[in-house]
């Protein structure tokens, strides 16, 4: 069987904004196999590679709905996949987020301060995790990927205006990073 990259293909991409594969939903993953592991290790190598607190797979162009994140308190991370949120608290909190495929925008997003999440493990075993503030905020921000939601699509009005120039300048850098490309 061909696995989720094809043969010996490794994941070593990061998609920026405005790679329309962002805005895509991503399938349930079905195959707890060697290959789904070997992908959430290197989902987990970029993420720590890019300094991020988390990584979905769709940001590497993988359209499953699976991630990893770091743990705040602990010293391994965490790999969820198929996630569900099953609760969420009356409360939100505003948090200053940043998202490895907008590169130097950060922006207060609010979210549900606590969640509780249902998913499955690398193992495809079910499990059940609250999940509160900091935290929180990781998982809402990576689900949201997994259904095509990248972060900017949560901000108002006013916050669009102002990253409004952050965004031109990556478009900026993708382009002249193209154009250095083609001249090599
Ligand atoms: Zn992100």
């Amino acid at each position: 069987m061909k696995g989720l990259l094809g043969h010996d293909m490794k994941i070593d991409k990061l998609l920026i904004w405005p790679n329309k594969q962002l805005f895509q939903r991503s399938n349930k993953v079905e195959n707890f196999d060697k290959d789904l592991e070997d992908t959430l290790k290197q989902m987990f190598v970029l993420m720590q590679t890019y300094n991020g607190a988390g990584f979905a797979a769709p940001q590497a162009g993988i359209m499953l709905r699976m991630f990893v994140m770091r743990r705040t308190e602990a010293e391994c991370g965490l790999a969820i996949v198929n996630p569900e949120i099953i609760e969420r608290s009356n409360e939100t909190f505003e948090n200053a987020e940043g998202c490895l495929s907008f590169p130097g925008v950060f922006i207060p997003i609010k979210r549900y301060a606590s969640i509780k999440v249902r998913f499955q493990t690398e193992n495809g075993d079910f499990v059940e995790m609250p999940f509160a503030q900091t935290e929180a905020g990781i998982v809402q921000h990576e689900i949201d990927h997994l259904d095509g939601i990248p972060f900017i699509k949560m901000l108002s009005e006013l916050n669009k205006a102002r990253i409004a120039p952050l965004l031109k300048k990556i478009k900026r850098s993708i382009k002249s990073h193209r154009s250095s490309q083609t001249q090599k």
